[in-house]
């Protein structure tokens, strides 16, 4: 009985011996070397959903077969009673604006509806689902909680439609809870895709102070030409395209075979006359009744248009509508401009210590269906845009032996990418043949990624042999030299 009065002293006083440990924090930031890290993720086209987080949440694109399918009937049927392709067409802009209705903004690029995305305002080790992550953001955000800790770790989800400055806000929330929770005085921002755009925005609202690294990982930092050219109305489909797109989704030799004997016997040339009939007579008809309804008034797709593209895009969209359409305007003005003062805002950060890299991919094509789709990039952006406006040949294609480049050191060894004419040249990587936002869970890359997140030397491109300014991606990640 004594004897077992005394282990439970023995226990007790065990127990608030330890619950100090449990009780307060016991890291001290002074000596740990884990920068907490933000992960600013990309466009979820799929991740947005009405009345989010209740009991009536249902995803944003609609695509109930049901509806899907008396869509479909309706495009058929009143094409034949009608013998009309125009009611037909009418019918295909009510299926689109049936499926994506609720992606719709009010006139002044707010959400009409009320959609929204889950967010993770604490750090990973809050939410169960972010620890297992495979591929792109989620591979990232697993690897950083391996690497850095759970605690350190933080991950912005966001409505991709909004105004960045509006999503700027939770960038700053989390950058926020990142130094109040784990007492270090910086972050590292690791931002994907479109939130290369996002970033831009809380670093011109917010300002650097918070900011020890920068990684703009396959990011519209510098915009998007599929933004300029769908809000330009330059939706257009080639041949040569088309089939770059088709080919290159194949990686069956046999299937490849086949394409390529298509390609021979004019398929894609005899399918874009039929595209392009529909767009002569249509596209009028479904810009006016489905895309711009649907997607002309999200003011992030319009931070990404090409600052020479942006008087053709307002004229376009909104026509000689500019005086009621002001307030929408002057947001799309400011994004703009954001875009414009980047150069100098990111050379400022430079010039005061904060290290910023731009990762950028090439080598795969683009979605077929635009003006400039011959753009060689990643399989979703332009390498154009992504590396900073480095020259890069059309898909497919080299700069040619005669191209000379302003320094021979910035011209990828295949001669697809010079980086000479690029914003950063000094601190931007190429890779080829690696998908849009790579990074997947326990490849090559995301070991490049937590050397990028931690190294403490004079940083530039190729400061590390391992990981030179110019590499190859294999299939799985994989990352080497030419
Ligand atoms: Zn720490």
């Amino acid at each position: 009985m004594k004897k077992a009065v005394s282990f439970l002293l023995v226990f007790t006083l065990m127990l608030s011996l330890a619950a100090p440990a449990f009780a307060t924090d016991s890291h001290n930031a002074d000596l740990c070397e884990n920068t907490p890290v933000i992960i600013v993720r990309g466009m979820d086209f799929g991740g947005l959903y009405v009345d989010c987080g209740t009991e009536s949440e249902q995803p944003a694109i609609n695509t109930d077969a049901g509806m899907i399918v008396s869509g479909v009937l309706k495009i058929i049927a009143s094409g034949i009673i009608n013998f009309s392709l125009d009611s037909a067409f009418d019918e295909v802009a009510n299926l689109v604006c049936d499926i994506f209705g609720f992606f719709a903004m009010d006139e002044n690029g707010d959400s009409l509806h009320n959609v929204s995305t889950p967010k993770y305002p604490e750090s990973a080790d809050n939410y169960e689902n972010l620890r297992n992550g495979e591929g792109f953001e989620y591979g990232m955000v697993r690897t950083c909680i391996e690497a850095f800790g759970d605690g350190h770790t933080y991950y912005v989800n966001y409505d991709w439609r909004l105004d960045p400055f509006v999503v700027a806000d939770d960038i700053n929330a989390a950058v926020e809870a990142a130094v109040s929770e784990t007492g270090h005085q910086k972050v590292s921002i690791v931002c994907c895709s479109m939130g290369g755009q996002m970033t831009l925005a809380y670093l011109s609202k917010y300002g650097y102070g918070r900011v020890e690294r920068c990684l703009f990982m396959s990011s519209t930092f510098c915009g998007a030409q599929v933004a300029s050219d769908l809000l330009t109305g330059k939706v257009d489909i080639t041949a040569d395209n088309l089939y770059n797109f088709v080919r290159n989704l194949s990686n069956n030799d046999v299937l490849s075979f086949l394409i390529d004997a298509l390609n021979k016997v004019g398929i894609f040339k005899g399918l874009t006359k039929i595209t392009d009939f529909i767009l002569e007579n249509y596209k009028e008809d479904l810009y006016e009744n489905a895309i711009i309804p649907v997607f002309g008034r999200m003011p992030a797709l319009w931070g990404l248009v090409q600052a020479e593209d942006y008087e053709a895009a307002i004229d376009f969209v909104f026509g000689g509508r500019t005086q009621e359409n002001a307030a929408f305007l002057e947001r799309t003005d400011r994004l703009q401009k954001m875009m414009k003062d980047k150069t100098d805002l990111i050379n400022e950060m430079i010039n005061n210590g904060v290290k910023i890299a731009v990762v950028a991919h090439y080598d795969a094509p683009v979605a077929p269906v635009y003006k400039n789709a011959h753009f060689n990039g990643d399989g979703t952006l332009e390498t154009y845009q992504m590396s900073g406006y480095a020259t890069v040949a059309p898909y497919g294609e080299t700069l040619g032996d005669s191209y000379v480049p302003e320094n021979p050191e910035y011209l990828s060894p295949d001669r697809v990418v010079d980086l000479s004419t690029a914003l950063f040249p000094e601190y931007t990587y190429i890779i080829k043949g690696a998908p849009h936002v790579s990074g997947s869970y326990g490849t090559d890359y995301s070991e490049f990624l937590v050397w990028l997140l931690t190294y403490d030397g004079e940083f530039y491109a190729g400061a590390n042999e391992k990981y030179p300014q110019f590499m190859v991606s294999g299939s799985e990640q994989t990352l080497s030299g030419f």
